[in-house]
C-alpha cells in the first residue's frame, strides 16, 4: 500500500527572512523594492525539496499589504510557490502561528517557522531563526529541509 505523504507547512515572515536591513531595489512598487531575489531564491529551494509543502504568511505583511498584494511582490521576485493562508492575530508570532495549528488540527512535526523575531513561544523547537542582516541564506534554507524531513 502506497503511503500517504502528509502535507507540510511552512510559516512564513517576511522582513528579515526574504529581505535583510537596508535592501531596495529600484521599483516603482514599494512592496517589489523590499523583497530580495536572492532570498526568495532560498524559499524555491525549500519549496522543490518539499513538494507537499504549504506557505502559510505569519508575516505582519498579512494584515498589510495583505495576502495578495504580498504574493504578487514575492512572485515578481521570483517566487515559484503560492500563499496558501494567513494566520489569524492573536498576541505573539507564536501565539498566532500555534492559534493556526491548534484550530486546523496540523502536528508541530509537519511544521518549520521562518522568521527573524524571537517571540516564537511556544513553538520555538519548529523554528529556524533568520537574522535581519541577511535574511534567508542557504544554510537555513538546508535547515528549515532537515527539519520538515525530520532530521531536526
Ligand atoms: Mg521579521
Amino acid at each position: 500500500m502506497e503511503q500517504v505523504r502528509a502535507v507540510k507547512y511552512l510559516f512564513l515572515d517576511m522582513d528579515g527572512v526574504v529581505n535583510s536591513n537596508g535592501y531596495l531595489i529600484k521599483s516603482d512598487d514599494p512592496w517589489v523594492s523590499m523583497v530580495d531575489p536572492l532570498n526568495v531564491a532560498q524559499i524555491n529551494v525549500i519549496l522543490e525539496a518539499i513538494p507537499e509543502l504549504l506557505v502559510v504568511l505569519s508575516s505582519a505583511w498579512r494584515l498589510y499589504p495583505g495576502k495578495d498584494v504580498t504574493l504578487e511582490a514575492l512572485r515578481k521576485a521570483g517566487y515559484k510557490g503560492d500563499i496558501f493562508d494567513v494566520t489569524p492575530k492573536e498576541s505573539s508570532r507564536g501565539e498566532d502561528i500555534y492559534a493556526y495549528i491548534f484550530h486546523h488540527d496540523i502536528e508541530e512535526d509537519d511544521i518549520c517557522i521562518l522568521d527573524d523575531d524571537t517571540d516564537i513561544h511556544p513553538l520555538r523547537h519548529r523554528w529556524v531563526r533568520t537574522f535581519d542582516f541577511e535574511g534567508l541564506t542557504p544554510k537555513g534554507a538546508a535547515q528549515a529541509i532537515d527539519m520538515l524531513k525530520g532530521k531536526l
